[in-house]
Parts: structure tokens; sequence; C-alpha cells
């Protein structure tokens, strides 16, 4: 958990699950791992069990004590919807977000079938909620069209792509029922290059669509170097939860 997100597209993050598994390419050089690993055997760590997985109820709650709304991305540290979190637990986490409706919850998966699944069956009461976005990655065609094609068939009011770290041009996206696109480049030890003209095909088509469109950063090795404008300036477009809201009502 962190009160305060270094995140560019988020306030905060919230945890109330640790850890996780590699499951497609942008997983290679998992941030999430790298920290989790740093702290393998240091009694008393919330990382002291390194990146295994790991339910943390104590959490739960936490939202609910945050009075001030803000962006809070779920489980930045983990997927919520990896096979090894039961369903129950996912239930629970998303009960606290349907109680917490004060904030916008943002949560990102690789798992698009079992986040379609559930949305379909035990979260229906919370897929509706438009202070809750539901999420994908997609960091190339081979997994990431595949998980935009389940997440536009689950029941969510809003849905968005984290289009990072891009790994390849993707080519044209279906973003019908889109309603955010995150766009960034790897960043760390042997971070994969990051093309400019695949950044401005997303971007194009985003523009064409009229779907916010949020460049994140270049990234690479020293990604505060090579910072995040495209084209002289920077993109910090995001769905306003007012619209959001509003097209709810429509
Ligand atoms: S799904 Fe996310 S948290 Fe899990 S290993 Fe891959 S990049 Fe890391």
């Amino acid at each position: 958990m962190s009160e305060h997100s270094s995140i560019e597209w988020t306030d905060s993050t919230w945890n109330p699950v640790r850890g996780c598994t590699k499951i497609s390419p942008g997983c290679a050089h998992c941030y999430a791992e790298t920290f989790a690993e740093r702290f393998r055997g240091t009694t008393g760590h919330p990382y002291e069990q390194g990146f295994d997985l790991r339910l943390v109820p104590e959490k739960l709650d936490e939202p609910l004590r945050w009075r001030r709304p803000r962006m809070i991305f779920v489980n930045s540290m983990s997927d919520l919807f990896q096979e090894g979190v039961p369903d129950e637990y996912v239930v629970r986490v998303a009960r606290i977000m349907e109680a917490a409706h004060w904030h916008v919850f943002q949560i990102l998966t690789k798992r698009a079938d079992r986040l379609r699944d559930l949305l379909r069956t035990k979260l229906t009461f919370v897929a509706g909620q438009p202070h809750v976005w539901w999420g994908v990655s997609v960091e190339n065609r081979k997994h990431g069209l595949p998980r935009i094609a389940a997440l536009q068939a689950a029941p969510a009011r809003v849905r968005f792509l984290s289009v990072e770290p891009l790994l390849e041009d993707v080519g044209r996206l279906d973003l019908r029922g889109i309603a955010w696109v995150i766009v960034g480049g790897e960043s760390g030890p042997g971070a994969r290059p990051l093309h400019a003209e695949w950044v401005r095909d997303v971007r194009d088509q985003c523009l064409a669509a009229r779907i916010p469109f949020f460049f994140k950063q270049w990234g690479g090795v020293r990604k505060k170097w090579n910072g995040r404008q495209l084209d002289g300036r920077t993109w910090d477009e995001r769905p306003s939860r007012q619209a959001v809201a509003r097209e709810q009502m429509a």
C-alpha cells in the first residue's frame, strides 16, 4: 500500500493481495517482483516472503479509512485475478470497492478471461459501478488483443487499456466500449525499446475515436532522462468521473 503513488495515472495504491506469477512477455521485467524480492527473508517486512502470493485481509478496509476521494490502483504489486486468489476473496475486495464509492478504483489484469467470467457472475454487483474501472494489459498483439476482446465481453461499466510495456506495433485496435487508454514504455535495467511510431499510432486511434489518451513514459534504463512528452507535449487525458456518471444516466 502507498498513500501517494509515483505511478503517473493514479493517486494511491492498495494491495490486499501481494505477489504474483508471470503469465506473458509483459511480465519479464515485472517491477513488483524486483521490489518484492529485494526484501525476501527480511523479518517483519511486508515482502518478507518475496513475491510469493499472499492474501492480506488486514489491508481490506484501508480505502474505507481514506476519507478524501482519490484514484486507487488496486493491486499494483499483484494481479487480483490470478488463479491463486479464491473467488471469495475477490468478492471481498469488490465489496470494499462498492462501499468506498467516493473513490475511483482502477483494477488492471492480465487474466482477462477470469475478469470477464467473474464480472458475469459473482461480481455483477460491482460491474456496473461508474467508480470502478476495469482494465487489461496490452503489451503485444498475441497476448493483448484477446484480452481486449475478453474485456469487451465483460459487463463492465468502465473499461480501460494499459498498453504497457508496449513491445511492438500493436496495429489496429478494436476500441469499442473502451473509455481510456494508457501507453508506456518499459523502464529499468534491460528495458526493451519503445518506438515513437508505435505510440503515435495508438494515440491517433484514440484521437479518432475520441477516447482519452494518457502517455505515461518513454521508459528506458534511465526513465527520468527520457521523460514523457510526445510531439512536444504531455498527454494526461483520463475519463472524468462526472462524464462516466452522465453517460450512465443517458
Ligand atoms: S501479471 Fe503483473 S504483477 Fe503479475 S508478474 Fe505479470 S507484471 Fe508482475
